[in-house]
């Protein structure tokens, strides 16, 4: 059939043009134009990119008015048609742009603009002839100025009118006016943001006699040729040029005659940047199944083998052996030439997990992480679209890997926050894998030793959902080893015996012992609340951000004080501006004060300390967690890096500094995120031979997230967590949309914020959702707020907030959208923001 209407969502982020716009396709595109393409198409009075969701019959075409696509950016479509149809279901669930949607599954490489090409407007190139000389004769009403520009253009061909702009400083306006007079002619080509690689090949063109017949040919002046010859026709296969030339010492100019002579031809073939290049990975054979893993394989793999939508919730203790079955289980997808995607937090993409990938499954894995560079990531996803890889593995944005027939999802460590976007489209990679499961009828492992709430209910309830998980489980440790004993240690009983330290005796005397018998520890400190404010303790100033209502951090390195929201800095005071005493105090980056203490109280221990500051540089992570493992350090100091995924055969001890200072965070799931973290980082003692174990420091050891965590107790505490969830209508009993207004008037905000509430809560009571959660119905609704956000101002702006709670499958989320629609059309004052957020992990 023949289109010849596409509808096309263009890359203009506004309310207004959310929503396909009709585009004809010129004869030359024909057959070319799919759901998914990338287009350049006319708007307004600019060319921007666009994504082509439907195309449309000839019948259809209403008016002569629809113009045509300017231009087809991709011969392969980088969207496959079910990604398009999986943006349309973000759109809806999210309440974000389609555009948001989409951009998000392409690599940011693909995220092009509009650039300006100027040349010659093709009937002056005809007038001035061949020679730019004619140009002076012929065009005697421009002046020198002029002269110069088109002169300069014309010798170009086409340049860029950035270029232009550079190349001709402050005479943007001269060049305007040639644009306009028609003697230079503009055109705007999308421009993407990275190209593919090209080397530059040759190779010989003959063989057999004629090869032996050409060798004869060569004069003695063209010995160098000669040997280039005979090296090509040994060697066989075409080679880069650049590797020629340096193996051979000869010069560009030596290949090219022998191109001329037709005896080799020179080619440019594109490359793929591969961020793994050097690095060789040792191959692993799949394991002999433990009982309680082949359990969970043989459950899978039915599932596998029926090409069905399935999912399971895979609960196993930290060890387990859960990595392994993601093995075997993708080997067995890949088998059935189906692919696989696998996830993991961007945080525990180590290399140590890399390493168990690629060594099982060698170059069929594509490898998707923020520290690759844009060509890297380009080339990785690439090599997926073109399914050139059967698995990808990668942090939360992996699940738009952009494979044709996929058979498997495995989602490590399911219960993780970062798989949830904050910025938009605010997904949640969970739902979507989902999602993207059902479209292939494909199988969904969801992995962790601590499920979060959501899953955990829902696979045990198995109640009307009829997405809820098959709950699959695994208590043993393959190696035989025992889960570390785990010592709660009451911070306040150290204190009233005199002891100030950061460290307890017991972690104390567990250090020196380990340093003794030269075994390992690992320090962790939850970063989550702790704060690196500066404070004067004379008058209790804390330095704030002028802009936001929160306090500055200090960064050590540059000695200034910086706002995390909008990126304000000032250099630190050594005075308090407040009171101006000397005793203002920076709490440095929390682990910089315990290395500080850690080289008082052990003189020379050798400590490799993992935060933000240390890792920032490229590979810098994977050279400490190297060190360490070669002993080169006797403590592994860190944030939430060394709480995952590593696994280390001479780490006994692992001590938590302070256990509880998220607890008292305004979180509903503060006590959830505890008992993770702390069962994670227990995790990392004893993993082998040598029994582990694990001191937990606390100003709250009664606390149930703490004492179950010790316990290494998940059913008790999930009792506890979900009493204390049902009673307050938190999830997983309820679902939640946040909704943030923000604007820079106080009062006007008030209002919106409370109008907005009101429409909420009538409409809903129209539809007959309203009523309190208490009520013992499968359907309620209620909407809190407005109330001032925990954050009230960022960059002078005022935020509010909303929170609906509601129970029962209404489309409330339409509700919440249409409302902010109308809001904002009765205000008529764009600098309204209103952000509306599904199923919200942060409350901040
Ligand atoms: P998890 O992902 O559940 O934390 P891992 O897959 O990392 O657990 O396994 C923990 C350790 O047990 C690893 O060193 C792994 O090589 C080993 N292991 C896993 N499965 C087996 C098995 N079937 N036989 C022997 N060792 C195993
Ligand atoms: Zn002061
Ligand atoms: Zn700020």
């Amino acid at each position: 059939m023949n289109f010849r209407l596409a509808q096309v969502i263009v890359d203009v982020p506004s309310r207004e043009t959310d929503r396909p716009f009709d585009y004809s396709i010129p004869k030359s595109m024909q057959g070319w134009i799919e759901v998914g393409s990338r287009v350049g198409v006319p708007f307004g009075h600019r060319t921007v990119q666009g994504f082509v969701v439907s195309l449309k019959k000839d019948s259809e075409m209403d008016s002569a008015r629809i113009k045509p696509i300017a231009e087809l950016l991709d011969l392969v479509p980088p969207l496959p048609p079910d990604l398009v149809e999986l943006a349309e279901w973000m759109s809806r669930k999210y309440a974000c742009s389609m555009i948001s949607s989409l951009q998000a599954m392409i690599p940011a490489a693909l995220k092009g603009k509009a650039e300006r090409y100027i040349s010659v407007a093709e009937q002056e190139k005809e007038s001035y002839g061949d020679s730019a000389d004619s140009l002076f004769v012929m065009q005697p009403l421009l002046t020198g100025e002029e002269e110069e520009i088109v002169t300069y253009v014309k010798a170009s061909g086409s340049v860029t009118l950035d270029h232009l702009n550079t190349r001709f400083p402050g005479q943007a306006g001269i060049t305007k006016g040639l644009i306009s007079q028609g003697v230079l002619s503009e055109v705007q080509l999308i421009k993407d943001k990275v190209r593919k690689k090209m080397v530059k090949t040759v190779a010989a063109t003959v063989s057999g006699n004629e090869a032996e017949a050409a060798l004869s040919s060569f004069t003695a002046q063209a010995r160098r040729q000669k040997e280039v010859l005979q090296f090509l026709l040994e060697v066989g296969i075409p080679l880069s040029l650049q590797e020629v030339l340096s193996s051979l010492r000869v010069t560009a100019g030596t290949v090219k005659k022998l191109e001329e002579k037709g005896y080799a031809v020179i080619e440019e073939v594109e490359v793929f940047r591969d961020p793994y290049q050097n690095r060789r990975f040792k191959g692993t054979e799949p394991l002999q199944r433990t009982p309680e893993q082949d359990v969970v394989y043989s459950r899978i793999s039915a599932a596998l083998d029926d090409r069905t939508f399935g999912t399971f919730l895979l609960h196993g203790v930290t060890g387990s052996g859960k990595t392994e079955v993601y093995l075997q289980t993708i080997e067995r997808c890949i088998s059935s030439e189906r692919q696989a995607i696998v996830l993991v937090p961007e945080i525990s993409l180590t290399p140590q997990m890399v390493e168990r990938f690629k060594g099982r499954f060698g170059s069929k894995v594509a490898l998707l992480h923020s520290r690759l560079s844009h060509g890297e990531r380009y080339d990785e996803w690439r090599k997926i679209r073109e399914g050139k890889v059967q698995v990808a593995i990668g942090a939360r944005s992996a699940i738009f890997a952009p494979f044709r027939n996929l058979g498997l999802i495995v989602m490590d460590e399911e219960h993780e926050t970062s798989y949830k976007q904050e910025e938009t489209p605010k997904y949640h990679a969970r739902d979507v894998a989902v999602h993207r499961a059902r479209q292939h009828g494909a199988v969904v492992i969801l992995g962790s030793a601590t499920p979060s709430l959501e899953s955990y209910y829902a696979a045990r309830s198995q109640a009307d959902d009829k997405f809820a998980p098959v709950l699959l489980e695994m208590k043993q440790r393959p190696s035989g080893s025992h889960l570390p004993a785990v010592h709660i240690v009451d911070m306040r009983e150290e204190l009233r015996d005199g002891n100030r330290s950061m460290f307890s005796r017991a972690l104390h005397a567990g250090i020196a012992s380990r340093l003794e018998r030269g075994e390992q520890t690992v320090l962790f400190l939850n970063r989550r609340g702790y704060s690196t404010f500066v404070m004067c303790r004379t008058c209790g100033y804390v330095a704030g951000c002028p802009e936001c209502d929160i306090s500055l951090t200090y960064h050590q390195k540059s000695n200034n004080l910086r706002c995390h929201y909008c990126g304000y800095a000032t250099p630190a005071p050594s005075v308090c501006p407040e009171c101006g005493s000397e005793h203002i105090r920076y709490f440095g980056t929390g682990t910089q004060r315990v290395e500080g203490e850690l080289a008082k109280l052990f003189p020379g221990i050798r400590v490799v300390r993992m935060d933000v500051d240390t890792t920032s540089e490229k590979g810098a992570h994977e050279k400490l967690l190297k060190a360490f493992r070669e002993k080169k350090g006797d403590v592994l100091l860190g944030t939430q890096m060394v709480a995952k995924g590593l696994d280390f055969p001479d780490v006994t001890l692992v001590g938590v500094i302070a256990a509880d200072t998220a607890l008292n965070l305004p979180d509903f799931r503060a006590a959830e995120k505890t008992f993770q973290l702390l069962t994670q980082v227990a995790g990392r003692a004893g993993r082998h031979q040598l029994p582990g174990e694990v001191f937990i420091q606390t100003y709250m050891p009664e606390h149930y997230s703490v004492v179950h965590a010790s316990g290494h107790d998940y059913d008790s505490f999930v009792r506890e967590e979900l009493k204390y969830r049902k009673g307050l209508h938190y999830p997983p009993y309820s679902k939640l949309i946040l909704v943030t207004l923000s604007h820079e008037k106080l009062p006007l905000l008030l209002r919106m914020a409370e109008n907005f509430a009101g429409d909420i809560r009538l409409k809903a009571q129209r539809l007959g959702w309203y009523g309190n959660l208490d009520r013992f119905s499968s359907e309620a609704l209620d909407i809190m707020g407005p109330v001032a956000s925990p954050i009230p101002r960022i960059k002078n702006r005022y935020r509010f907030q909303c929170m609906v709670k509601y129970r029962g499958s209404m489309d409330v989320v339409g509700l919440v959208r249409e409302i902010a629609l109308t809001t904002h059309h009765n205000l008529r004052d764009s600098s309204l923001q209103i952000s509306i957020d599904v199923d919200p992990q942060m409350l901040m």
